[in-house]
Formats: structure tokens, C-alpha cells, sequence
């Protein structure tokens, strides 16, 4: 099968503490990058699409390192530091404040400059910051306007946290390009995501909130608070959501979040089964959304996302069959071949045994990236 891809990827996200993130050294927080980046392509990742970096350029030296076949990692396109208006920020440290229109064409002026290839603007609230409402929006129709005229004009694209209905419904109508998150949309917004369905795109980013509300008690994270603060009020949400735009041929594509103590680097395939279990999509819809429907976001989809004569050899060999079993894709044992940009990543000893030109050093990844003669391209 073609190799997956993730919407709303956290490269610098350090599985634990977010609120570490603002203080952390700006080498050892590289390092951590470039980690995550091969964990990613170690999961069967070859596609992903940056959702903000903590410091302003960690996502592009890491795509660049990539891309030039230093380090191992998927296909990706770099975010910049996320944006929101003074004192908005969700996480500590890691934000970039803009207020007004002039203001925020500046920053975005400066991140094109850096070199990113898209820009994130935190339009609403987040339930677990408790001060900052899930539903609220904070972002002005005059300055999400003045956002995504900027970035255009620079031909960069624009990611929106719009998890608030007023969020999602000036997204949508001022041009942002990917939507996260969406869960409070009403029939008004739906109705004009359904009208902009060619252009615009979803990315729940699931994951976060069914591992806040079930999998965080052990970091001292409990169900009961996290219902409290209204996670389980916009998951809720969400699954209806999710499922109405699927139904209704709105794009909404997996990923999403990973990288937080309770949604660790690794699991990223988790999505696909939230997809199946939580959204009404079959598997085959979960995987092609996760493989063609990526490739179409990295606009690539001539070259990229299918098994086929004269793409690029990105692809898994899955030991098992992921549509009777969408779980099997978590499972990195069943990951039996990695390869991407016609490299081999990984190869089980199975194969090896198989093909032992793949066995032995060929197995490390380091040889086989430094003795590439064709870098990944992005
Ligand atoms: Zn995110």
C-alpha cells in the first residue's frame, strides 16, 4: 500500500509537557525534532503536513535536513510558529502574538521570509487552558481576511485552530485552506463547507480529544475533569460533525496532535480507526483518505498516494490486511517494509531473508541516506 500521511503534524512536540516546550534549548529541541521526524517515517509515515512548530524555524531546518537526505523522515511541509492576537496563546511559549490586521500581515510577511510553507492562525479557544473557551473566537473577520490575503500572496496556505462555529465560519468564508479541528460547526457553516468542498479541507485531529477524555488519567489528567471542562461536550460534537461532512463529500482527512504525553509519537495510526469507528468512513475510505487524500493535499496527488507505473516509490508492505483490520496499521512489528522515494527505511528480517541485498547494514537507515543519490524533493 501507498505510505500514510498526517494533516496536523506536531514535529516538535516532545511527548510530554507542553508547557516545557517555550524553555526548552534550542539544540537539544532540534534533536528532539529530527527524532520525531524519523519516528514518523519508522510508523509507515511518508506524507506529513506541518500544524505550527514551537520555535520559528524548527520545522524548516528539519524539512530541509530531509530533503537534502541527511536525516530520515517524511515528505513535509513546514508550519511556522502559531499565531494568535496578544495573550492568546493555548500552550506556553511557543506563539507568536499579532493584533490587527497590519500587525498580522507583518508576522506573516516575516514567516514567508523564513521559509515556511504554510502559516497557523489559533483562532479559538481550547477547553484544557479552562480560561480560553472551546467555543469562543478570537480572531476578527477583518484580520482573518487580511491572514489569508497575505499568505496567498505569497503563495504560502493557511491552517486554522477553529474548534468555535465563528471560527470555522470565517475560515471558510475568507479562504483559510485547512480547517482543524471543527467540531462546533452549525448548518450555516456546514452548508458553506459543502459549497467550498473543492478547495477547502478538514483535519479533526480526533485523537487529542478521545485521549483526554480516556487515556490521560494516568498523568493525572481524569476523565471526570476532562468532561468538566468539555471535552466529552465537543467530542460529541465532533463525531456528528465528522460524520455529516463525510456524507456530505466534504474532504476531511486524518492526523492530527500527536506528540503530547498522552498522545505519544508512534500511535499516530490511531486516526484511521477513529475514522472507521467514530466516522462512518469504511477502511478503504480511512486509507485512502490517509494516502490519496493526503497526496492531494500536498498537491502531488500526479505523483504521490497510489501504488502506480511512474509515482514515486513511497510505499508499505503490511503483513496482514489493514481493510478487515484497520488496527494492524498501529502495529509497528506489522510493518514489514518501509520505503520511501524508492529507499528502503526499514525491512523486517522476513524479507531481508527474502531480498538480502536488504539485509544486513542495508537495514540502517543512515547508509541508506547517505548513499542516496536521489534526495526526497518537497
Ligand atoms: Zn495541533
Amino acid at each position: 500500500m501507498p505510505g500514510l500521511g498526517d494533516s496536523h503534524t506536531h514535529l516538535t512536540w516532545n511527548n510530554g509537557g507542553l508547557d516545557q516546550l517555550g524553555s526548552l534549548g534550542l539544540e537539544e529541541h532540534t534533536l528532539l525534532t529530527a527524532r520525531s521526524a524519523k519516528c514518523f517515517l519508522d510508523s509507515g509515515y511518508t506524507m506529513c503536513f506541518g500544524a505550527a512548530s514551537a520555535k520559528k524555524r524548527l520545522d524548516i531546518v528539519v524539512r530541509d535536513a530531509i530533503n537534502a537526505g541527511h536525516i530520515p523522515g517524511p515528505r513535509y511541509l513546514a508550519n511556522g510558529q502559531e499565531i494568535a492576537r496578544a495573550g492568546g496563546e493555548l500552550v506556553e511559549g511557543i506563539t507568536v502574538f499579532a493584533n490587527g490586521p497590519q500587525e498580522m500581515r507583518e508576522v506573516i510577511r516575516g514567516h514567508a521570509q523564513l521559509g515556511v510553507d504554510q502559516v497557523k492562525l489559533s483562532m479559538s479557544g481550547e477547553s484544557i487552558t479552562e480560561i480560553r473557551d472551546a467555543e469562543d473566537c478570537y480572531f476578527t473577520p477583518e484580520e482573518t481576511a487580511a491572514c489569508v490575503q497575505e499568505a496567498h500572496r505569497h503563495k504560502k496556505r493557511v491552517c486554522s485552530h477553529a474548534r468555535a462555529r465563528d471560527s470555522i465560519q470565517q475560515s471558510v468564508d475568507y479562504g483559510v485552506d485547512v480547517i482543524y479541528h471543527a467540531s462546533f460547526v452549525d448548518e450555516k457553516g456546514m452548508d458553506a463547507l459543502e459549497k467550498n468542498r473543492s478547495r477547502v479541507v478538514i483535519a479533526p485531529a480526533i485523537n487529542w480529544i478521545v485521549a483526554t477524555l480516556y487515556d490521560a488519567g494516568t498523568f493525572g489528567y481524569s476523565t471526570e475533569k476532562a468532561e468538566q471542562v468539555g471535552y466529552k461536550r465537543e467530542l460529541d460534537a465532533a463525531d456528528r460533525a465528522m460524520r455529516e461532512m463525510h456524507q456530505r463529500g466534504i474532504v476531511v482527512l486524518p492526523g492530527g496532535n500527536y506528540g503530547f504525553a498522552w498522545t505519544p509519537h508512534g500511535t499516530y495510526a490511531r486516526d484511521l480507526a477513529h475514522f472507521v469507528d467514530r466516522f462512518g468512513f469504511t477502511p478503504h475510505e480511512s486509507i485512502i483518505a490517509a494516502t490519496y487524500g493526503m497526496a492531494k493535499l500536498f498537491m502531488r496527488s500526479h505523483e504521490m498516494g497510489q501504488i502506480k507505473d511512474g509515482n514515486l516509490a513511497d510505499c508499505l508492505v503490511v503483513n496482514g490486511n489493514p481493510l478487515q483490520d484497520i488496527s494492524i496499521l498501529q502495529q509497528h512489528d506489522r510493518l514489514d517494509i518501509i520505503m520511501i522515494n524508492g529507499r528502503v527505511h526499514k525491512v523486517s528480517s522476513k524479507e531481508a531473508a527474502f531480498c538480502p541485498a536488504w539485509a544486513g547494514g542495508l537495514m540502517e537507515s543512515d547508509t541508506l541516506h547517505r548513499n542516496t543519490s536521489v534526495p526526497v524533493v518537497s
